[in-house]
């Protein structure tokens, strides 16, 4: 285009003449559109380019002629649009070239004129020349000067070398277009930015592969300057590469070795510029090398993680320390996060300055998650140590104690750096200090887990409490102890229940030596684990060979197998164990009875913790029972021998519930009539005898038994039946008794006949007395009438005997008539004291060898009869004075009261013995003492008295003591209506 343009500009004629001038000019021309293409050379500047240059950038059409000055002064015509001149020595030729040029309307018109004559040295310029060419010649790198837009304007031989080109193949090219670079299309897009880059006024540095010729490529370093002008634009652009080759190598080497490391590495510029991530790294976080570099990796690092590692390695360059940080990065080709170390150490010169930083990155996630698996156990172990109700430590293998629990600190009231290490141990007693301490650091040494009580301290109150302490080692997976958990219970209260034991314990044991009886405990399963020395004295045996079960060789081999059969079961049950058997005296070889019993002791859980037992001899009673058992058979063999009647009753009604045969036969009823249960006392006793029978039954109440009763029983036909009965209560119940019944109907007939026969005979007897008395008296009337009074004392003597024998018959008669019911009584009123006078005063005269006493008065009158009552008394002095033989007087003392009277009589005789004293009063019965046999009487005097006295409502009794003497008492009742 600015080909048309210059063609119509210049008229054939002008521009003949100006071309014939210019190809005649001595110097070269060239005309230059404004894109620097020359538009016109002359024939010198043919000659001087040697081809055809028209058409071609003038860079690269006149590489001869091309140098930075020439650039320079170009660029400064076309802006200034001023002619300018410049000198410099062509790095072709050597010769010295004047460019002179002048802008034109199209372009710009450039005059260069070779000095072929060499220079002199003192020329300024020429110096300058020399030395920018030298210098750039000097460098060791390739040095290349271009234009902003990247043609090469200038070539140093280094790159020139490489490339085998001539300087002239690469002036006024691009440079990117070289064959160094062009064989690589990313190191020339590389070059390329870069030099658009510095074109801007950028300094650009960056390694690049170039390839100078098809066998050698290189490893430079290029570092791209750009010059300013005077007026602040970019001229023109210096590129210096540095063959990094070596280097390169030894770090690509390097590098695979590092990329080949199973570890990411980085290598970070001073201020912490990321310039170099090995290949896994880049691998791993799935990034270009470019995302990766500069502050690129940031985005790698876990979220949550980003701020921390941000601040420590800034911190860590800042400071030039050393970088260590764990954090999670992403595995770019998963997405997930694995846990890193990341360690940076900075590398310095020997001035100490940091050159850069080297960096790895290891791979934790495993040990990461383990630790915090370790972690949540911790966590676990923590919630667990917290919520349970002991105290919970852990300690180092080292014995250093570094955790406890919260109730831990409270119970100590301490804080966690006065318990670390050995703290704690000021809580542990005195007493038990050393001790624990010992066995403590024995398990740490030996790794065996340990278990020991001790006394703690209450931190606030100071008291001591028991405690147990346990403590395991916890060992990792190659089996060392990584540390101890150990946990202190409060066993306080059972350490106390445990002292309580023991001391009751020791209680029982003194109790267990002091019972009469054989104490023994076994254990659980019946092995026998202490006895008292009472077992052992009675089997002769020590202790050791009781233990266990060595105590069974005593039992009788009769007994053995129930015995041991029974405890077997007890045992096995928990049943309490009773049992008798017999045991052997081991010294005399004697078995006695024993009554073995075992309770279980149980625990607060119910278990059986121990078996408690006695043996207590009951050989005796074993006796006993065999005896009453022997005395049974004996009773129940009466019972059956049916000699006598035998009966049982019970009940208020005193039912009779069994009885023998003999007894059912004397009454007539049948053992239905028994078993009927309808068989009372009252059917069997007569209406009258009911006094009788409440008297007796009074006596069985209060004394067990009653004497035996004459009565007579009611038979189931009505008839009467006399019988001698007994009875006793059962076993100590009232309410049960057992009777016996003998037929007495016998005894009873003769005893009648008898009575009859006294009756009859003192009936027989008395006519012929009284006629004798008659016959007596009448003799003394006559014999007195005559005068004859020396049979007087004869007569008096018959008369005496006759008044005896009729006594004597009275007396007979009296019991007579007592016996039928038939003893009549007069009712009169009776002076007593004039009575007694006259009763004592006749006693007196006849017995003289006693003194009769009186002493009081009765002042009373009685309904009575007066002969019986003056019986009463005769008899009583009598037997005083007549059972008195050496005493001298009898008295008599009276007193009244404001119903009764009583009348005393008291002697110093012979008295009578207890026994004896109730049956005095009975019909014909005497003392049986040989003193008192030898004293004539007949036994009927105080029965008598007793049914006299009886009759006038009144009673007597007795007291007396053997050899002292007796006391009769009688006392009547002053008023009564009638006599009984
Ligand atoms: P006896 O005709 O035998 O005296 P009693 O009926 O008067 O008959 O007395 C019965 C018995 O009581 C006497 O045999 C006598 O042993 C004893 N006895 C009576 N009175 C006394 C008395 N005062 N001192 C000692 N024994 C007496």
């Amino acid at each position: 285009m600015s080909h048309t343009k210059q063609k119509k500009r210049v008229t054939p004629a002008s521009s003949e003449t100006l071309l014939t001038l210019l190809e005649t000019l001595p110097g070269a021309l060239f005309l230059l559109d404004d894109n620097a293409t020359i538009v016109y050379a002359n024939a010198n500047a043919q000659t001087m380019t040697r081809k055809d240059v028209c058409g071609k950038p003038l860079w690269r059409g006149a590489p001869q002629l091309v140098s930075t000055s020439l650039y320079q002064a170009v660029q400064k015509a076309k802006q200034t649009r001023e002619p300018t001149e410049v000198e410099y020595i062509s790095p072709v030729t050597n010769s010295r070239l004047h460019v002179s040029l002048s802008p034109t309307n199209e372009g710009l018109a450039i005059f260069f004129q070779e000095y072929l004559e060499p220079q002199s040295p003192q020329n300024a310029f020429s110096q300058n020349e020399h030395m920018y060419r030298d210098l750039l010649e000097s460098f060791s790198d390739g040095v290349t000067i271009l234009t902003p837009q990247g043609l090469v304007l200038d070539v140093n031989q280094r790159p020139l070398a490489d490339a085998h080109l001539q300087r002239e193949e690469m002036i006024g090219k691009p440079f990117a277009d070289s064959p160094a670079w062009s064989h690589d299309p990313a190191a020339q897009q590389q070059l390329r930015a870069a030099i658009a880059r510095a074109s801007r006024g950028e300094t650009v540095r960056f390694e690049a592969r170039i390839h100078p010729r098809s066998d050698l490529s290189l490893d430079i370093l290029m570092t791209i300057t750009s010059h300013r002008g005077a007026n602040q634009q970019v001229e023109y652009l210096i590129c210096a590469g540095r063959d990094i080759t070596e280097r390169k190598y030894i770090e690509d080497e390097l590098r695979t070795l590092v990329d080949a490391i199973p570890h990411f590495v980085w290598i970070a510029r001073p201020d912490g510029h990321v310039i170099y991530n090995n290949q896994r790294l880049i691998d791993y976080q799935a990034m270009s090398r470019e995302q990766v570099e500069g502050d690129g990796w940031i985005a790698a690092v876990h979220p949550d993680d980003r701020q921390r590692v941000w601040d420590v390695w800034q911190a860590a360059i800042q400071r030039g320390v050393s970088y260590e940080v764990e954090h999670r990065m992403q595995d770019g080709i998963n997405g997930a996060y694995r846990w890193f170390l990341v360690r940076g150490v900075p590398q310095r010169n020997a001035e100490g300055t940091i050159l850069h930083w080297i960096g790895t990155c290891t791979d934790i996630d495993k040990q990461k998650q383990a630790e915090q698996r370790i972690k949540a156990n911790e966590q676990n172990f923590r919630v667990l140590a917290e919520t349970v109700p002991q105290l919970v430590w852990t300690t180092r293998p080292d014995g250093l104690s570094d955790y406890f629990n919260q109730r831990f600190r409270d119970y100590t009231h301490a804080t966690w750096e006065q318990l670390y290490g050995y703290g704690w141990s000021q809580f542990l007693h005195p007493d038990d200090s050393e001790r624990t301490l010992v066995a403590r650091a024995h398990a740490f040494r030996t790794g065996t887990p340990y278990e020991v009580a001790y006394r703690f301290k209450e931190g606030q109150t100071g008291v001591y409490r028991w405690f147990l302490a346990r403590a395991m080692p916890v060992r990792d997976a190659t089996g060392q102890i990584i540390k101890w958990f150990g946990t202190i219970t409060d066993i306080d209260d059972q350490k106390r229940t445990e002292q309580r034991l023991k001391a009751s314990e020791e209680n029982l044991r003194v109790l267990a030596e002091t019972m009469p009886q054989f104490v023994w405990t076994t254990r659980p399963d019946g092995h026998l684990d202490y006895c008292n020395q009472r077992y052992c004295e009675y089997t002769h045996a020590t202790f050791e060979q009781l233990q266990g079960y060595g105590w069974r060789q005593f039992l009788h081999p009769e007994d053995i197998e129930r015995s041991l059969a029974l405890r077997h079961h007890t045992l096995e049950t928990g049943e309490p164990f009773e049992r008798e058997h017999r045991l052997r005296n081991g010294q005399t070889g004697e078995y006695r009875w024993f009554l073995a019993r075992a309770m279980p002791v149980r625990n607060e859980a119910g278990q059986i913790v121990k078996w408690f037992g006695t043996c207590t001899d009951i050989e005796e009673q074993k006796r006993t029972e065999q005896a009453l058992r022997q005395s049974q058979e004996r009773i129940r063999a009466l019972i059956d021998s049916n000699i006598i009647g035998i009966t049982s009753n019970e009940g208020d009604e005193e039912v009779l519930v069994d009885a023998n045969d003999a007894f059912l036969h004397m009454t007539g009823y049948t053992r239905e009539d028994l078993n009927s249960r309808t068989l009372t006392r009252m059917k069997f006793t007569p209406p009258e005898h009911a006094p009788l029978f409440q008297r007796v039954l009074q006596e069985v109440a209060t004394h067990g038994q009653h004497t035996p009763i004459e009565a007579e029983l009611v038979c189931k036909d009505g008839s009467r039946l006399p019988v001698l009965a007994g009875a006793v209560t059962f076993q100590g119940h009232p309410r049960q008794m057992i009777g016996f019944v003998l037929d007495n109907s016998a005894r009873k007939e003769l005893e009648q006949r008898k009575d009859d026969f006294i009756s009859m005979a003192s009936h027989e007897l008395r006519n012929p007395l009284t006629a004798l008395k008659m016959q007596t008296s009448l003799l003394r009337r006559q014999l007195a009438k005559q005068g004859l009074q020396a049979s007087a004392p004869a007569l008096s003597s018959m008369e005496t005997q006759i008044n005896k024998v009729t006594r004597l018959v009275e007396e007979l008669l009296d019991v007579s008539k007592i016996q039928a019911g038939r003893l009549e009584y007069r009712q009169e009123t009776v002076d007593l004291d004039a009575l007694l006078r006259e009763t004592i005063d006749t006693m007196q005269q006849t017995h003289p060898s006693h003194r009769i006493l009186v002493r009081g008065a009765v002042q009373a009158s009685l309904m009575a009869d007066r002969d019986r009552l003056g019986q009463v008394f005769t008899n009583l002095i009598s037997n005083a004075i007549k059972y008195s033989p050496g005493a001298e007087t009898v008295e008599i003392d009276l007193e009244a009261t404001l119903e009764t009277v009583t009348i005393r009589v008291h002697d110093h005789g012979l008295g009578i013995p207890r026994e004896q004293r109730d049956k005095i009063f009975e019909r014909f019965y005497r003392a049986t003492g040989p003193k008192q046999k030898a004293i004539p009487g007949l036994g009927m005097g105080l029965y008598i008295v007793a049914e006299i006295v009886k009759r006038h409502g009144g009673t007597i009794t007795v007291e007396s003591a053997v050899g002292k003497g007796s006391i009769f008492t009688v006392t009547l009742p002053k008023k009564r209506d009638t006599l009984d």
